[in-house]
């Protein structure tokens, strides 16, 4: 046996930069934590959802129903969407990578935009296309550059809007207006992870998008706005044709009962979406005007986190910023990856971990 051979991953998978999720501990001694890294609800999951997760933990010794209907009726009920064209995942993360799958191949390559989520970039890589960042202007996706980084070869166009981490969106017509000069068989991915968050006239999720053409797909999830990261559920609208191709190719249980019936109670809530969208409202204005007051840049946001800038002088910094506030239990998220090295994300969280921020970063800068 020649001991050099061993399995070789394909072209491509060794060049990926693995994702690096928000931190969740603070140092050894820190009191009170507050998790600010990963743009989860503070208010937590609807307790009719997790009620219902409970009851199904009783009855786990039976495969889900693998075509999640119940999730799906409940979906489409609560967003008025016809129910075939909706599917639902192991997180919205899984319906982008299988997408990445189906649709983009070796040499192909596929778009995102500079500072996109980076899960787009990494799904891309692993099933050996190129990677294509498309310019950004004032830290927001810019239609004119994501067209001009076409090329025969481009499979697939991502887009989070409003995206993270900037928390910046495209009004829906510049959507559109992207959409429109499209060739047919590049797939749009608008994904609206943050869509329930939004209070912009000019926005819409991409509904009508998906509706009235072939090759869009909007993507959503159970993780932000309900307060459902840790049972891991997205779901997607697209048209039939996709849908029939995403049908094979996933895992036949991919989303597993107990999330199943949290979904269904959690899109049943409204009440506490309103609530959780409310309490957001009211935090964002707060937090990014008292970090202006500081004389902290913050990029402005229509999601459930800011992109704070850190002087460029060095004892101020966003690395040191960011320990200062982890000592104080307060976790927030680097984002250097995202070409960001001195920016910090913070998810507005409950009313303490809010003020706590403000006032340890006012402590901070003073220091
Ligand atoms: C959090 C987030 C998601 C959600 O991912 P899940 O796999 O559904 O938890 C998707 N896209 C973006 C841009 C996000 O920030």
């Amino acid at each position: 046996m020649n001991i050099e051979l061993r399995p070789q991953p394909r072209p491509g998978v060794m060049d990926i930069d693995a994702y690096v999720p928000g931190k969740s501990a603070a140092p050894a001694g820190v009191a009170r934590v507050h998790k600010l890294s990963s743009n989860e609800n503070p208010l937590g999951a609807s307790p009719a959802a997790i009620e219902a997760a409970k009851a199904a933990a009783e009855r786990m010794e039976f495969y889900p129903d693998g075509a999640a209907r119940r999730l799906r009726e409940a979906i489409a009920e609560t967003h008025g969407l016809n129910v075939a064209n909706i599917m639902c995942f192991n997180g919205s993360d899984e319906a982008l990578a299988l997408l990445t799958r189906i649709y983009v191949g070796q040499g192909d390559e596929g778009i995102y935009t500079e500072h996109g989520f980076l899960a787009y970039k990494i799904y891309i890589q692993s099933v050996g296309a190129t990677p294509v960042a498309a310019r950004e202007s004032a830290e927001t996706a810019n239609v004119d550059a994501i067209l001009a980084a076409l090329t025969p070869r481009t499979r697939i166009v991502f887009l989070a809007n409003p995206n993270n981490p900037t928390g910046t969106y495209l009004p829906i017509d510049e959507v559109r207006r992207l959409h429109a000069a499209l060739p047919g068989n590049v797939l749009l991915v608008i994904d609206a992870a943050y869509a329930e968050y939004v209070r912009r006239n000019d926005y819409e999720a991409g509904v009508e998008l998906v509706s009235g053409s072939g090759n869009v797909v909007m993507t959503r999830t159970f993780s932000k706005v309900h307060g459902l990261g840790g049972a891991r559920i997205g779901w997607i609208y697209a048209p039939a044709a996709i849908v029939d191709a995403l049908e094979r190719v996933r895992d036949p249980f991919n989303v597993n009962a107990i999330a199943i019936e949290a979904g269904v109670a959690a899109m049943r809530d409204r009440g506490h979406v309103e609530r959780s969208v409310a309490h957001n409202g009211r935090w964002l204005g707060w937090v990014t005007a008292e970090l202006g007051r500081l004389g902290l840049r913050v990029t402005p946001s229509v999601g459930n986190f800011i992109l704070i800038h850190f002087p460029d002088a060095a004892k101020h910094s966003a690395a040191l910023a960011d320990e200062y506030l982890s000592a104080r239990g307060f976790i927030l998220r680097r984002v250097t990856a995202y070409g960001f090295p001195n920016a910090l994300r913070m998810t507005i969280g409950s009313e303490d971990a809010n003020r706590g921020v403000v006032a340890a970063l006012a402590e901070f800068l003073k220091a």
